[in-house]
């Protein structure tokens, strides 16, 4: 065995058995095996506010949210607890990230490319239009050197971020006519965040950014269009198929969506060290749990807005795809070139995308289609 190896693993071991017999002593301070002086020294405990953009326990996002704080909460003993507000509760959802930077909440969930405005780079850490699904995001996260950046991009913000959850590939939208060729998108007014929504204006249409909350008022009045979502089992939630007939796929725009948690530097640092370890790995913990939640329950959700509700799913058809490839990709280039924080984070994807090309094109995707 490798000593130094050995020896780091012992030591881990032999910190965690300390704090769980001081956390033992401050409960049972008569204890025969307690240090002298253990139990006058309960332990300091936090509490911290999640904000989040999106509603209250709404399926998948919402209730990922409420996943993260539960288990913060369990896996600290009750030292580090975080209450979950919805959108609009503490915060308007898109000021999120302004509540967690100035300290008004300890945390907060939503997705990075709501934050173009103030974090030119965040939209590369959603992932790109026609980019990489949830599985090779994460790839690209954990091992791929995009946490690095990711960390890089939000430190002058005193903003610690963290991929939490993934939709998955998401869905193309919902629209009241067919898309049959690229001018059916000119002039169109639809709701799409992000790279998506610039994409879309590079082709003609009018992108707009609201949140998910107004989408289904909005879309039913005729304040927009069309709009995108998330994928079955959110859009199936907010009753889109009562305001649109047609279901269009793929998400070329949001490929594998990595959703994002947000941490105020500050109340991090402030936590001792294995807190910060149970903040760091539950948030990788729950980042996984929900791209299972999305995974699980997306199927189930298409078969019931199409056998239920008579949704009419349509394919864009290729020419469309190829013109809004070609649009993202030039988009792409432009956004890494004309700020360096971008440049760097593209770089940084854009090698790891083409590897990641080459081994699913021979891996899951081959075998997907042919299963
Ligand atoms: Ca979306």
């Amino acid at each position: 065995m490798d000593r130094r190896k050995f020896v780091t693993t012992a030591g881990v071991a032999g910190l965690a058995g300390t704090a769980g017999l001081l956390a033992a002593c401050n409960s049972r301070p008569e204890a025969a095996d307690c240090p002298e002086g253990a139990a006058a020294a309960p332990a300091e405990t936090f509490e911290w506010k999640m904000v989040t953009t999106w509603p209250r326990d709404f399926p998948g996002l919402g209730t990922g949210a409420n996943y993260l704080a539960r288990i913060i909460g369990e896996m600290s003993g009750g030292r580090l607890t975080v209450k979950v507000y919805g959108g609009n509760e503490l915060v308007p959802p898109f000021e999120v990230f302004d509540a967690v930077q100035r300290g008004t909440a300890e945390m907060g969930h939503g997705g990075a490319y709501y934050w173009k405005g103030k974090i030119p780079a965040s939209p590369f850490f959603s992932g790109v239009p026609f980019g990489l699904t949830g599985s090779e995001i994460n790839g690209w996260f954990y091992h791929g050197g995009g946490l690095e950046v990711y960390h890089e991009a939000y430190a002058p913000f005193g903003v610690i971020p963290w991929p939490i959850g993934n939709s998955g590939t998401q869905m193309g939208g919902w629209f009241n006519k067919e898309i049959n060729s690229i001018d059916d998108l000119k002039g169109l007014k639809m709701r799409i965040p992000g790279f998506g929504g610039e994409v879309l204006m590079r082709v003609g249409g009018t992108p707009v950014n609201i949140p998910g909350a107004e989408l289904f008022t909005a879309l039913q009045g005729g304040t927009i269009d069309a709009t995108e979502w998330v994928g079955p089992m959110n859009d199936l939630a907010f009753g889109l198929f009562r305001a649109a007939k047609y279901y269009y796929y793929p998400g070329w725009h949001e490929p594998g969506t990595a959703l994002e948690g947000l941490v105020n530097k500050a109340a991090y640092d402030a936590l001792p060290a294995d807190l910060q370890a149970i903040v760091k790995y539950a948030c990788q913990a729950a980042n996984m749990d929900m791209f299972a939640d999305f995974e699980a329950r997306n199927g189930q959700a298409l078969r019931t807005l199409v056998d239920e509700h008579g949704v009419e799913l349509r394919a864009f058809p290729e020419e469309v795809l190829a013109e809004l490839r070609q649009a993202a990709a030039e988009l792409i280039e432009e956004q890494a070139a004309s700020d360096p924080v971008s440049g760097k984070v593209w770089a940084s994807l854009k090698t790891y995308m083409e590897n990641a090309r080459t081994s699913t094109a021979v891996g899951s995707q081959y075998f997907v289609n042919h299963r």
